[in-house]
């Protein structure tokens, strides 16, 4: 068996990164930028007004100067007719270009009117109040690079620049089929001895949070021919991720079904608990995911592998979760050959983070990770703990470039 590190290396070392693709911008929102995009225009474009007030020379107020005579009156949007002469204002508004010759704003607050002419109650220094040409972004500055997703805040910065079209990775399709007899699809009754499927749910979630395009392409019954069709119509897509009959039983026929199908198999077992029947491996191009079928042990190797490979096709570099070393608030329990993984809540202290597992941990178990925001990472043969231990949690959201420190 192959610890997590070992697993994830032979993973990453299958991707080859996808090709790219233009889109318009909002449609980029959530997607990693395929190279780095240069401001063509400065942000903002001109010198403007930060404050509703009158724009003037610093110079006029340095010299003792308090009244001047309203020459222009410049909205935002518009431009002022003429440059400003020594004692000579313009009423101008939040966001509207400097007069030539002004260089200082006093906010209305600061000024009280008199017909044609303003006083300035209190002054203010030179340059104030002012938003300088290329402050935020000069023309040719990076606004994102390469690799980058694209959230809120970069949408914005690209629009700023005059960016309408972006170049962006295209986004993994992720085959999901579900194998297992007893499963039954949503919609249907469920009979004595049947279970629902909620793994290609789960994992048709998790592909869509990775910024893939998952597709469900049903249940396989646990039968051999029907497994290879099933995984037959999966290895057209980039990724293929299946869960359950990938262990020893008599009725899993998943690994036979890559092999027929040509899946050249990378690893099969991983020493964690949950999640040790792992079977991966690639054709072609396409990554292919033989993931176990408990509920949980499907989601947590999702969690570790799938999604880091998903976020690598689209040129990320943040592929990992980030992590935090927090402090037990319950006694930990031992474990034995394999890496454990629990689910988590953690708590913020004034100076620390604590966790508390979220109840029965069995594989089976998809409620304690419907309550977690972290997977607790318990190293082999740990002889157990007293609240107060310390241990690496990985969190269930955001993303990194460091890869949390898996024990081995
Ligand atoms: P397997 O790895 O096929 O032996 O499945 C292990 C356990 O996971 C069995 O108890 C299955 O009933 C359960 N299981 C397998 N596939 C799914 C699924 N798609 N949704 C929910 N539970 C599943
Ligand atoms: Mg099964």
């Amino acid at each position: 068996m192959i610890s997590i590190d070992e697993a994830l290396d032979a993973v990453l070392a299958a991707v080859v990164p996808l090709d790219h693709e233009t889109v318009p911008l909002l449609a980029a929102l959530g997607r990693a930028a395929a190279r780095e995009v240069r401001a063509r225009e400065p942000v903002p474009p001109f010198d403007n007004s930060a404050m509703d007030g009158f724009a003037l020379r610093g110079a006029d107020l340095a010299a003792g100067r308090r009244r001047f005579r309203v020459a222009a009156d410049v909205p935002a949007g518009r431009v002022a007719g003429r440059p400003l002469g020594e004692g000579e204002a313009a009423r101008i508004m939040t966001g509207a270009p400097l007069p030539e010759g002004a260089d200082t704003v006093v906010p209305v607050e600061n000024t009280e009117a008199h017909g044609d002419e303003v006083a300035v109650t209190r002054a203010v220094e030179a340059g104030a109040n002012v938003r300088r040409a290329g402050e935020d972004v000069a023309a040719g500055d990076v606004v994102v690079t390469g690799g980058t997703a694209i959230g809120p805040a970069e949408l914005g910065l690209l629009a700023a620049v005059g960016v309408d079209q972006v170049a962006v990775a295209r986004r993994p399709r992720v085959a999901i089929v579900a194998t297992g007899s007893e499963l039954v699809p949503l919609g249907h009754p469920l009979p004595p001895g049947r279970l629902r499927d909620s793994n290609s749910y789960t994992a048709y979630a998790q592909a869509l949070e990775a910024g893939a395009e998952p597709v469900r392409l049903g249940i396989a019954r646990d039968d051999p021919v029907e497994t290879e069709r099933l995984l037959a119509a999966a290895l057209e897509h980039d990724v293929v991720v299946t869960s359950g009959g990938v262990s020893v039983g008599d009725y899993d026929f998943v690994k036979e079904a890559q092999e027929r199908l040509g899946v050249e198999r990378r690893f099969w077992r991983v020493a964690t608990k949950p999640g040790k029947p792992l079977a991966f491996g690639v054709r072609g191009r396409t990554l292919v995911f033989g993931v176990p079928g408990n509920p949980v042990a499907a989601m947590l190797s999702f969690e570790l592998y799938v999604r880091p490979a998903l976020l690598a096709l689209q040129g990320r570099r943040d592929i990992y979760r980030p992590w935090v070393l927090a402090v037990a608030e319950e006694p930990v329990r031992r474990t034995k050959e394999r890496t454990e993984v629990r689910r988590c809540r953690l708590r913020r202290h004034p100076d620390h983070w604590g966790f508390v597992t979220t109840g029965p941990q069995g594989s089976g178990i998809l409620s304690s990770m419907a309550g977690a925001d972290g997977l607790l990472l318990v190293p082999p043969r740990f002889p157990g703990g007293e609240p107060g231990t310390e241990l690496p949690v990985m969190l269930l959201a955001g993303t990194a470039e460091e890869r949390p420190p898996f024990p081995r």
